[in-house]
């Protein structure tokens, strides 16, 4: 695919800021496109998100991430060296009901610095991202895409589309007759509770993070072991994901005391502060059989964790074959002319 470039303008566009529409964004800027990112969000980053509170803030969407396929080698090198990424390192338990043991086997575990939104910022920074734009739907056909907004403000033309959220809610963005929709709306993700605490004083406990093996905590983060936080002591306490899909439509207020009574029981503190959020769409079931897909003659594109398979590491390889899909069918398209 090397040394063939666009050289007409061709636009792009895709919805959804996460690591997988700010990926295919970059490479598709690098080949020659004309980007336009939308997303509902108040910041780019998707599910890699910071929670704001003063002081300090919570990871309240991926915790951290693992860095293992080549091509995300490369560029977490370079976000290494720009100080947008650092390593967590400490002591990381498991419990399995009485007491808690150190974790066998070696984890490299990676966070935002000094915050997990802080990447996603850098991420879109020179990159054209239209925030808070909910897109409901788009009209026209190959060529010609429109993009209309909840407050039926509409975007484009585009030449193409690229869809990077979560399975479901493309579907409803993908018009009637294309079929990626046969695909986006068999997607399957584990749903997730997750809750907020900060306590007046430091708790004793030792360890940074903590898997359970059973019972209604899933896993609990200790925020302020993470390089470049706040000292205040805060954890963000993710639900069992069995114990999320049965508690599903209990209330932010329920869940909040349920789950930091559970953690209460294992630290002996309470919170001075707790919230809750529910996500929909936490972690996909995928197990990574298709990184992207893409419809040459609808010139429509899907990616993101829904194909690829859950993670951070997965969701950005999505979108980079995302982006080299949509220009190979482009570069086979102008070889016939
Ligand atoms: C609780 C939790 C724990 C996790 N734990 C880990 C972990 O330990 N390690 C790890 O690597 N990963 C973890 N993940 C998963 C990881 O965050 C995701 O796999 C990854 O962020 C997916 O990226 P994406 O680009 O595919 O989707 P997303 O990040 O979801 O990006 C999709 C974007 O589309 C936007 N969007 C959706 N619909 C619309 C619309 N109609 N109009 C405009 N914009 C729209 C959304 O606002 C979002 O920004 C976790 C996630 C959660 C929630």
């Amino acid at each position: 695919m090397a040394g063939y470039k666009v050289n007409t303008p061709f636009r792009i566009a895709i919805v959804g800021a996460g690591f997988s529409g700010l990926s295919a964004a970059k490479e598709l800027v690098s080949l020659g496109y004309e980007v336009e990112v939308f997303d509902k969000s108040r910041g780019p980053g998707g599910r890699a998100c910071t929670r704001r509170r003063e002081p300090g803030g919570f990871d309240h969407g991926a915790p951290y991430f693992e860095i293992s396929s080549p091509g995300f080698i490369q560029v977490a090198r370079q976000w290494y060296q720009q100080g947008f990424i650092a390593q967590w390192t400490g002591s990381f338990g498991v419990s399995r009901g009485g007491g808690i043991q150190p974790e066998q086997g070696v984890v490299n575990r990676w966070v935002g610095y000094p915050k997990m939104s802080a990447l996603g910022r850098h991420l879109a920074s020179g990159l054209n991202v239209r925030l808070q734009t909910r897109i409901e739907r788009i009209t026209g056909a190959a060529g010609q895409w429109t993009l209309v907004d909840e407050t039926g403000a509409e975007y484009g033309e585009f030449d193409w589309v690229v869809f990077s959220c979560p399975g479901p809610q493309a579907t409803k963005m993908i018009p009637d007759g294309c079929p990626l929709s046969d695909s986006t709306e068999h997607m399957e993700y584990a749903m997730c509770w997750v809750t907020m605490l900060e306590f007046a004083k430091p708790l004793s406990m030792k360890w940074n993070a903590i898997r359970f093996i059973r019972g209604a905590l899933g896993s609990a983060f200790r925020e302020n072991s993470k390089p470049g936080r706040d000292a205040k002591e805060r954890w963000v306490v993710h639900a069992d994901s069995h114990w999320s899909k049965l508690n599903e439509d209990r209330s932010e207020h329920w869940v909040s005391a349920a789950l930091s009574e559970s953690f209460a029981s294992l630290t002996g503190a309470s919170a001075a502060f707790v919230a809750s959020h529910r996500w929909l769409y936490a972690q996909s079931a995928q197990r990574g059989i298709r990184s992207a897909m893409t419809d040459s003659q609808w010139q429509l594109t899907v990616c993101g964790d829904g194909l690829s398979g859950p993670g951070l590491d997965a969701a950005w390889s999505s979108g980079v074959t995302a982006a080299q899909d949509i220009h190979l069918s482009q570069r086979t398209k102008a070889s016939h002319h």
